[in-house]
């Protein structure tokens, strides 16, 4: 029998894998930010890097920084679920961090370029939500970067160089946003994410939910 009516209903429901890619400038680790403060339910999958630490950046909160040999050694000893060279250093997704969370139904965000997007979607794709961030104009793009001020000229122009290609892969993803405004493009990402919880293939504690309701008998 469903418990008196005094907590919330909770149904049990499996994890979701937020996949967020953009161009590097595009804004999404400000909104993957922004979205890690305001919802306690989803934490952030922190990825390998063989590229250098920003000034801003923290080790094992932003990014594991790793050599080419540490890379290599977790890469072939499959500690990683997803890899990709991007802008010409190495990134990876750490394995058991994200089958630990899978398995305790926790939702995990995932700020990786489109081949990891790839990758996650071929192995994991009943539980995969994946959002592409497009910036306003190419201009606003090149500022962005100008602005955020962290990467040297030359690594800056490699980024825009490459940010062509990587937006040619837009069509691959299930929601696409435009970032102009940022409380508008945060506004739809914790749209997506709260419609995607709702999903009934995502909950499974309905089967028990409504075999429950269904033996219920008002006594009136
Ligand atoms: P990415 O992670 O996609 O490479 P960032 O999140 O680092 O990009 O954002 C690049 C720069 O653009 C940062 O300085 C950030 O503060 C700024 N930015 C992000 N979104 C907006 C926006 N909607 N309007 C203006 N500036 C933005
Ligand atoms: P940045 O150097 O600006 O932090 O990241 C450069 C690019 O690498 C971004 O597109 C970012 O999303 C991507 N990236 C970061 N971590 C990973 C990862 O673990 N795997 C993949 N495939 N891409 C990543």
């Amino acid at each position: 029998m469903n418990p008196a009516k005094s907590s919330p209903v909770q149904i049990a429901r499996r994890g979701l894998m937020l996949v967020i890619s953009s161009p590097s400038g595009a804004g999404k680790s400000t909104i993957a930010r922004t979205l890690l403060e305001k919802d306690r339910q989803i934490g952030l999958s922190v990825s390998v890097t063989t590229r250098q630490r920003r000034p801003s950046e923290i080790e094992d909160v932003h990014y594991h920084f790793k050599s080419v040999r540490e890379f290599e050694r977790m890469r072939d000893s499959d500690a990683l679920l997803e890899w990709a060279e991007v802008h010409g250093n190495f990134y990876g997704t750490p394995r058991e961090p994200v089958e630990q969370a899978m398995a305790e139904g926790r939702d995990m965000l995932f700020d990786i370029d489109w081949q990891g997007a790839q990758q996650l979607q071929e192995k994991m794709s009943a539980d995969v939500v994946s959002i592409f961030v497009l910036p306003p104009t190419m201009t606003e793009l090149q500022s962005r970067l100008h602005r955020r001020a962290e990467d040297s000229e030359e690594v800056i122009q490699t980024r825009l160089a490459n940010s062509r290609a990587e937006i040619a892969h837009w069509r691959e993803y299930d929601y696409v946003i435009v970032n102009d405004d940022l409380n508008a493009a945060f506004d739809a990402v914790q749209s997506i994410v709260k419609a995607e919880r709702l999903r009934r293939d995502r909950r499974h504690g309905m089967f028990d939910f409504v075999r429950e309701l269904l033996e219920e008998t008002p006594s009136l």
